[in-house]
């Protein structure tokens, strides 16, 4: 059961890595381990193919998933880099105690991953605009239409190159009727249904013009929490960067936490404090410098050029010298090795 069934020969030999679309292209290979009986089975390097997956899986019917996302890049002196790998690795295991799953153990998730990094190698290119995007997954795969937790589950690894250009600086929508996410709830976990929750808003803000969303608390509607699937941060008087604190229904980003160690060295203070809403749209007015960009793995930071608020626009600073576009050049160096690896972040394989 589950296995992938063949699939055509090398695709690396002929991918034109000038020129595609992110998300649509895996490589020429997958990893899957088993979780039944009680226990994690061997993992399997296989070629991406196909899953065979019986109809009744729960995860089809309740939503027993979880992922996450991550990126090996090639550094400068030619060795391969998979970022912050074991603090992914912490977060999928609270991910998925959140929804009720077994714990990923490190064998299996680092070692696992180590090894179809080093089979894929060649799918990472020396180009600073290039990297190779991890999303390693779970879902339940028990044949059973019982409401409860699987017993049977397939832990996946998917590799699919990304390349990233400037992200694109994004309009944004703050929603006042749709949550993202509540206290008790699933907002901490990277799990599928938090992401399936957010697809009408986001549709309806894209038809009304908008890029991207940014989210309020579900209790007051009045503090802001993130921006689409990223964190939220900003820049005040280019002197500090203020963030709401991750919790709950704030998800820990590793990206935002990367960015939260480097802002001192820009001389930037940092404060994890509630934003209202409210405050920031009057700063903006007011005219002070404010930098608003959602941050995460994907785009690394996304520029925010316009806010709109019950009716109201303003316009944030997205000038090319801003302090956001600084912490996105130090935090690249360190991957690319060109710069102290201070925290420990780069896992070399
Ligand atoms: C994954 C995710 C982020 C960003 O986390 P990174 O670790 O920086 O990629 C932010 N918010 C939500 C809701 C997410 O799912």
């Amino acid at each position: 059961m589950n296995h992938p069934m063949k699939a055509s020969p090398s695709i690396r030999a002929d991918f034109d890595f000038k020129n595609f679309t992110f998300g649509i292209q895996a490589t020429d290979h997958m990893l899957t381990a088993a979780y039944r009986n009680g226990m994690w089975q061997d993992y399997e390097i296989l070629p991406f193919g196909n899953l065979s997956i019986n109809p009744l899986s729960m995860a089809l019917h309740y939503g027993q998933t979880v992922f996450e996302g991550l990126k090996a890049y090639r550094m400068e002196d030619g060795a391969v880099n998979i970022f912050r790998l074991s603090d992914h690795h912490d977060r999928i295991n609270r991910s998925l105690y959140r929804m009720a799953m077994p714990a990923l153990p490190k064998d299996l998730f680092v070692g696992g991953m180590e090894a179809l990094i080093r089979t894929e190698e060649s799918w990472i290119i020396n180009d600073p605009d290039y990297s190779l995007y991890i999303r390693p997954c779970v879902i339940a795969t028990e044949a059973r239409l019982g409401v409860d937790a699987s017993e049977e589950y397939l832990f996946m690894i998917l590799l699919s190159p990304m390349r990233s250009y400037y992200s694109k600086n994004l309009k944004v929508k703050v929603e006042t009727d749709f949550i993202r996410a509540a206290k008790g709830g699933t907002g901490a976990a990277k799990n599928g249904g938090n992401y399936g929750a957010t697809l009408l808003p986001q549709r309806l803000a894209k038809e009304a013009g908008f890029d991207q969303i940014i989210w309020l608390d579900a209790t007051e509607r009045r503090f802001i929490e993130e921006s689409g699937t990223m964190n939220l941060m900003v820049i005040l008087d280019g002197l500090s960067l203020i963030t709401p604190p991750a919790g709950e229904t704030v998800l820990k980003g590793i990206t935002r936490d990367s960015i939260l160690k480097l802002a001192p060295s820009i001389g930037l203070e940092v404060n994890e404090a509630p934003i209202e809403i409210a405050d920031l749209m009057q700063w903006i007015e007011a005219g002070r410098d404010v930098e608003v960009f959602g941050v995460g793995t994907a785009a690394i930071i996304s520029p925010i050029e316009s806010i709109s608020y019950q009716g109201n626009l303003a316009y944030p600073n997205t000038r090319p010298d801003s302090k956001m576009a600084q912490l996105k050049a130090l935090l690249q160096s360190i991957r690319r090795g060109t710069h102290g690896d201070r925290f420990g972040w780069n896992h070399l394989v």
